[in-house]
């Protein structure tokens, strides 16, 4: 018993930096062991030099680089940040089709185009991603794109929710991709499955709860 409360404590002291990044302000969440130093970055869209100085200050290294879906504000400095750490990229299978895309996302929104984007390997529901001891469940959520997916920390009571929810609001769905269907199916199945004390960090905008957005949110409130 002592042992297991002991553990559950360390795991709740996670590094976890939240950095707006690029035009849109994409939430890229810098994840990391305190004893291993080591770390994952959660779509790393733009701004990988301040990323840099916030994976520096601590000397983190980056073990993995995962992308919640191939829309550019979430992957476009990714392969600058591979190429970097050497750590390899991480996405749903199901958005390889978008991240083919990638330039005329780039025209859609006045970015530069990043390039090809080069995925190490697909992850889907039921995977595990690690930084040192913490480590997070891979939760597939189609709806905003195909390849959606969503990363559980349970122990840390922590959901990175890339653009299937945010606070009062849901991903949008008249993208390549989307459907309001299968984005109502993931949020009601998968997501508001989670425990109401998680923590959600949405992929843009301020933090929330599973708890204030069953109650609150108008997508999501049963009338
Ligand atoms: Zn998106």
């Amino acid at each position: 018993m002592g042992k297991l409360s002991l553990a559950t404590q360390y795991n709740r002291a996670m590094i976890h930096e939240i950095l707006p990044v690029g035009p849109l302000q994409c939430n890229c969440s810098i994840i990391g062991d305190e004893v291993s130093r080591e770390a994952m970055v959660i779509d790393p869209g733009d701004d990988i030099e301040d990323l840099l100085a916030i994976i520096r200050k601590p000397t983190l290294q980056v073990k993995q680089i995962v992308i919640t879906h191939a829309h550019i504000d979430h992957v476009g400095g990714a392969m600058k940040l591979r190429g970097l750490t050497g750590a390899p990229i991480l996405l749903n299978q199901n958005d390889y089709a978008l991240l083919k895309m990638l330039d005329l996302q780039a025209a859609w929104i006045g970015m530069a185009a990043p390039g090809t984007v080069e995925i190490d390997q697909s992850v889907t529901t039921g995977d595990i991603v690690k930084a040192g001891s913490h480590s997070a469940t891979i939760l597939h959520t189609p709806g905003h794109s195909e390849g959606s997916i969503c990363v559980y920390f349970s122990a840390e009571k922590t959901l990175i929710a890339g653009d299937t929810l945010f606070a009062g609001s849901i991903g949008r769905t008249d993208l390549p991709g989307g459907s309001m269907e299968k984005i109502l199916h993931s949020l009601h199945t998968t997501v508001l499955a989670l425990p109401d004390d998680t923590v959600v960090v949405p992929g843009h905008g301020s933090l929330t709860t599973i708890g204030e957005e069953r109650e609150s949110n108008p997508f999501l409130v049963k009338h």
